[in-house]
């Protein structure tokens, strides 16, 4: 349902690592029942200041049975110097009140695919595919090889490791562009995330690639995979591009 309009109040707000934050929020009972979304979609928050309103865009990083039973929405927020929703995010009390528009986007997974999966996000991209974890272990019962490929400066900087580290059906790898060391155990790689593809043994023909967050690291990802081969079809994205409002 495209288009929803619904009151909200921020529940918790949890720090997940130095720059980035995990806001819940709780819909309001009628919502709750009502409210649906497909895991990949993303939420626009709309909240005023100073008489003015504002209006941002986040990926919803909880999976929808999650919500089902809590009621909350969960986003990963990555903090912006002198950023407006940042900085009201970052001091917000549990109990403010706002209102949600959505569920918009389609980041999202079709039942099955040809060949194998790729995940790739860089920073808070990488929320969606978290929301997107039963339906991952779905597809790889099913037969599709599954990676996730994280992308991040710093080691410090990497955000939800412990749900994707958990899963032992699917491949991850979190490319640390900054970092001098990396520990292979970890499943740390140097430098960005389209360093990765071309171990991932892409197949042209039938493999598919998704691509959420920092819109440079997007387009120069589209760039290489049309470069191997991929089509426009193969390849799915979700740009997180400033509003500037
Ligand atoms: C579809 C979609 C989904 C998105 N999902 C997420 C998400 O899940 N998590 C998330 O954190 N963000 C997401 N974003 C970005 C988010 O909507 C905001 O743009 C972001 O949080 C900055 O908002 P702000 O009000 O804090 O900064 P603003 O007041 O918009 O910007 C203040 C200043 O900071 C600059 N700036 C803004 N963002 C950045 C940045 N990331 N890096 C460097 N400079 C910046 C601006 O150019 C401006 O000069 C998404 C955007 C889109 C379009």
């Amino acid at each position: 349902m495209p288009g929803s309009f619904l009151s909200a109040k921020l529940y918790k707000t949890e720090q997940l690592s130095a720059n980035t934050l995990q806001l819940s929020f709780e819909l309001g009972q009628d919502d709750r029942t009502s409210f649906n979304f497909i895991a990949g979609q993303f939420l626009q928050l709309q909240f005023e200041l100073d008489g003015e309103l504002y209006k941002r865009s986040y990926s919803i990083a909880n999976t929808p049975d999650d919500f089902k039973a809590t009621g909350q929405l969960q986003v990963a927020l990555s903090l912006v110097s002198g950023g407006v929703a940042s900085g009201l995010f970052h001091k917000a009390p549990p109990g403010i009140e706002l209102n949600i528009a959505g569920p918009f986007g389609v980041l999202t997974l079709p039942e099955t695919f040809p060949g194998q999966l790729i995940l790739a996000g860089t920073g808070t991209g990488i929320a969606p595919y978290r929301s997107m974890i039963p339906q991952l272990k779905t597809l790889t019962d099913k037969g599709t090889a599954v990676t996730v490929v994280k992308g991040f400066r710093y080691r410090e900087e990497s955000i939800y490791s412990g749900d994707f580290a958990q899963l032992s059906y699917i491949k991850y790898r979190t490319c640390l562009s900054r970092e001098s060391n990396v520990n292979s155990a970890d499943h740390e790689y140097a430098g960005h995330v389209q360093d990765q593809f071309d171990a991932l043994d892409l197949n042209p023909e039938k493999d598919v690639v998704y691509l959420c967050g920092n819109p440079n690291m997007i387009d120069d990802c589209v760039a290489f995979l049309r470069d191997r081969g991929l089509s426009p079809r193969q390849i799915k994205r979700e740009k997180y591009v400033y509003s500037g409002h």
